[in-house]
């Protein structure tokens, strides 16, 4: 191709990068002074200085004094084929050469777009044939408010419009991915949840299932949906929405028996299904979506992160037959789009992406080989005195730190909450070159899905010092 850059060029463009020293006061002097950051509170990060990420290889992330961090979080729960990925900035290149931008709407198309949507629906759960693309998940899970209720007007129930999510979802940071979300902290700020969007209980094992069987207690939690339904109205009932794993609210991976008993209830009563994979989706647990894992057929997926392994902005929802047909059929102009829905660059990301994971078999991998073998290495931490708990799906996984241990998980004793343990843990691990987030006191990773099994005996070696350094401090 004769707009490919020439590999002498790649090769001195890639040693400049790595050789240019970078001031790091003076980056952090700026970013305070210009940089609002998400979710930070902006005066304690003034204090510190933010850490500044200059390079990233493989699962391995090196900031501006040179040091080398294992990147436990791929990222945001996104950079599923590793950083690095020379044939997606080459992909990327190519295509803003060719046609970097053009819309969707008024009748016209792009070829990447095209090619993207046909990709995903090959490799989507059987019935999901159809694709809305956003710039992101929250946009993505704005497309699911909008589609849903419209879905539901254009068959007459004009009254059909509430959606049941779940406390400690995570859905986004727009307006209605917040409200469809369930952390208590962003409903507080600024007026949420908007109207309609309702939650239940999340299925959190150690939260809730005291005197429980695990499968017991999948059963009683998917309960509360049908409660739900029926105290809303099922007349009023548009959708159930869920994270088949729940990631930001702590890596919550559901008892088996939960899902297959919400898409009991959700057939039951007609309402539609909404899987939010924008964390679980493109390999993370080991199927292409996680729906396939837990055996629902869900209406509607959320996709975003993993679609381009973060390396552009991309989302969308995967649209099943049900919901397009009488959209598509009977719905006319859907007054719903992004100026970024089928942006040209990001789809051409996500194809290369969608190849190398494809090729490097990475989803067989984590089915088969690494999946199991982090699964094995993390429950083996279980057996350090601070961890009350260690569990894993796939390549994601979480473990609670606890003051002391008893027989029965519900009997650990916790941390009191203002020693705020977890965010220790996580200094001991940044500064100890390993990215491992907290939330509250449960530590969780999701790796990057290239990580082989020699890298996750190097990452548990890791997590088991920092959790000894941890240990010291706080007893
Ligand atoms: N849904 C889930 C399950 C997520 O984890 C996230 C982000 O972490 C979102 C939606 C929002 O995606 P974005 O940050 O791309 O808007």
């Amino acid at each position: 191709n004769p707009l490919a850059p020439s590999a002498a060029f790649v090769t001195s463009v890639k040693s400049i990068v790595a050789q240019e020293v970078v001031d790091t006061a003076a980056i952090q002097q700026l970013d305070t002074a210009h940089y609002m950051h998400p979710f930070t509170d902006h005066k304690a990060l003034g204090e510190k200085g933010a850490r500044v990420m200059v390079r990233g290889d493989g699962i391995y992330l090196w900031d501006s004094e040179g040091k080398k961090i294992v990147d436990g979080m791929s990222g945001l729960w996104c950079v599923n084929v590793g950083y690095g990925r020379h044939s997606i900035s080459q992909a990327v290149y190519q295509q803003m050469e060719t046609l970097p931008f053009y819309n969707s709407f008024f009748n016209t198309t792009n070829v990447p777009a095209v090619k993207l949507a046909t990709k995903l629906a090959e490799i989507a759960p059987a019935g999901l044939n159809h694709v809305f693309f956003t710039g992101s998940g929250s946009e993505g899970n704005d497309t699911n408010v909008r589609m849903v209720r419209r879905y539901w007007d254009v068959l007459g129930h004009k009254d059909k419009h509430t959606i049941i999510s779940r406390h400690n979802a995570y859905h986004g940071s727009t307006m209605a991915g917040a409200s469809l979300g369930g952390m208590e902290g962003m409903h507080a700020q600024g007026g949420l949840p908007i109207p309609g969007i309702v939650h239940i209980g999340q299925p959190n094992y150690l939260e809730s299932g005291r005197g429980m069987t695990e499968d017991e207690f999948g059963i009683e939690a998917a309960s509360w949906l049908e409660k739900k339904i029926l105290e809303v109205g099922v007349e009023k009932v548009a959708a159930f929405i869920g994270e088949p794993v729940q990631g930001a609210g702590g890596v919550i991976i559901p008892p088996k028996t939960y899902w297959p008993e919400i898409q009991r209830i959700c057939d039951k009563y007609g309402i539609l299904l909404i899987a939010d994979e924008v964390i679980c989706g493109f390999g993370r647990l080991g199927t292409w979506f996680a729906s396939e894992l837990f055996g629902i057929k869900p209406d509607l997926i959320t996709f975003a992160k993993g679609v381009t392994s973060g390396y552009v902005p991309l989302g969308g929802v995967l649209v099943g037959d049900r919901v397009a047909k009488v959209l598509i059929e009977q719905g006319g102009e859907f007054n719903h789009g992004f100026t970024y829905s089928g942006h040209p660059v990001a789809c051409a990301a996500a194809l290369e992406n969608i190849r190398i994971i494809e090729d490097e078999e990475l989803v067989q991998r984590v089915a088969n080989e690494t999946g199991p073998y982090l699964n094995k290495r993390f429950a083996e931490l279980a057996d350090h005195p601070l961890v009350g708990y260690a569990n894993s799906c796939g390549f994601v996984a979480g473990l609670n730190l606890v003051r002391k241990k008893a027989a029965v998980v519900h009997d650990h004793e916790a941390f009191d909450e203002a020693l705020a343990v977890g965010m220790v843990c996580r200094g001991y691990m940044f500064n100890n070159g390993m990215i491992m987030r907290a939330v509250g006191d449960r530590m969780i990773i999701a790796p990057p899905l290239v990580m082989t099994t020699a890298q996750i005996d190097e990452m548990i070696a890791l997590i088991r010092h920092c959790l000894d350094l941890t240990y010291a401090d706080v007893q």
